[in-house]
């Protein structure tokens, strides 16, 4: 089965329409030909820099343009960021991802910093992610020549939608960091969000945008979205388990060697929730108790997960296997 890169909006709608029980198997059959069934990669998102970003992102806590919980607060010192990934690899993590509330990187000590940093984390031998906003070519560069493995940077839905949900920046923009991360080598995390009062045929396009790529993201993270009292999304209705799941397989279908991650919006999930997302193609979660700001699933609830569906913890730097 060849990976394809020349998806068509018609060929996913079609997948959309299918029976549920068809779309999970389809899916299922496509997982199993490039991942372990039953492997699930941990990953644990730090937040190395927290809240009062001039973004205006209607869902974010972190926004200093919407009255939430959440205040601006210094960078985290290089210590506690090393003190918080080894806890979080001695609870099985494989990927540790750090995040800036920052509309873009700037250059300065916090930059220099998060490059020292990256050379720690890495030096523990798990892959490290980095989440700071848009950045240059340089800057791409400076983050692959300090080791960093991968950099996330979401689309969130589809273009046309996204100028509703965010106003102080384009989808263009964060198209062309993507350029700049791909022209450095750097793998791509690119996902989404659901719930934020998209329809379908947004999280489609958003698919369809990925899978239409070449090379595909490495990672993509699914978010369903949580409730930020205080940002113009508190009060959205909540998306359906149901729609999460279809919208997981066909990423599976449409990505076959990415990791598609459960990521925000996961607390509260049943363990059957989450088993149907992994037979659907999932097979990566966040882990910890906290995802940024925002609550997470506990970890011993995580570790009964495991256990219970006889899940394994998918080692570092380990490729999806051809076919
Ligand atoms: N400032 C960086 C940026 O905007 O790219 C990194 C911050 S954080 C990793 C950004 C991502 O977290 C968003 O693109 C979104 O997918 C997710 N996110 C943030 N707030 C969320 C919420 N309330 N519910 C669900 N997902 C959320
Ligand atoms: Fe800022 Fe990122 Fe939150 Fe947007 S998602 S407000 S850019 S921290």
């Amino acid at each position: 089965m060849s990976i394809r890169h020349d998806w068509t909006l018609e060929e996913l709608q079609v997948l959309y329409d299918l029976p549920f029980i068809e779309l999970v198997s389809k899916a299922n059959q496509i997982h199993s030909r490039f991942h372990e069934l039953s492997e699930i990669q941990v990953c644990s998102l730090i937040s190395i820099k927290t809240g009062g970003c001039q973004e205006d992102c209607k869902y974010c806590a972190q926004s200093s343009r919407y009255q939430t919980s959440i205040k601006a607060q210094p960078m985290m010192t290089f210590e506690a960021v090393l003190r918080d990934a080894k806890s979080a690899i001695k609870q099985g993590a494989t990927r540790v991802c750090l995040g800036a509330a920052w509309r873009e990187v700037r250059e300065g000590k916090p930059f220099e910093e998060i490059l020292k940093i990256i050379e720690a984390i890495t030096s523990l031998g798990v892959e490290v992610c980095c989440t700071l906003g848009m950045l240059n070519a340089s800057q791409a560069k400076r983050l692959k020549e300090a080791g960093l493995y991968a950099y996330n940077h979401n689309l969130d839905t589809s273009e046309k939608f996204y100028k509703t949900i965010i106003t102080t920046r384009t989808y263009q923009d964060r198209l062309d960091t993507l350029s700049h991360l791909e022209n450095s080598k750097l793998s791509i995390c690119c996902g989404g969000i659901l719930g934020m009062g998209e329809d379908y045929m947004d999280r489609l396009e958003l698919l369809l945008l990925l899978g239409t790529r070449n090379p595909h993201p490495e990672s993509v993270p699914i978010n369903r979205l949580s409730q930020i009292p205080g940002t113009p999304l508190e009060g959205q209705s909540k998306v359906s388990v149901w729609e999460l799941i279809r919208i997981v397989a066909i990423a599976r279908i449409v990505l076959p060697k990415s990791m598609i991650r459960l990521a925000c919006g996961r607390i509260g999930m049943s363990y059957e929730e989450q088993a149907l997302c992994f037979l659907s193609g999932a097979n990566s979660i966040f882990a910890g108790e906290k995802l940024l700001t925002v609550a997470n699933t506990p970890i011993d609830k995580d570790e009964e997960m495991f256990q219970l569906l006889g899940l394994k913890k998918k080692t570092a730097f380990k490729k999806a296997s051809k076919s």
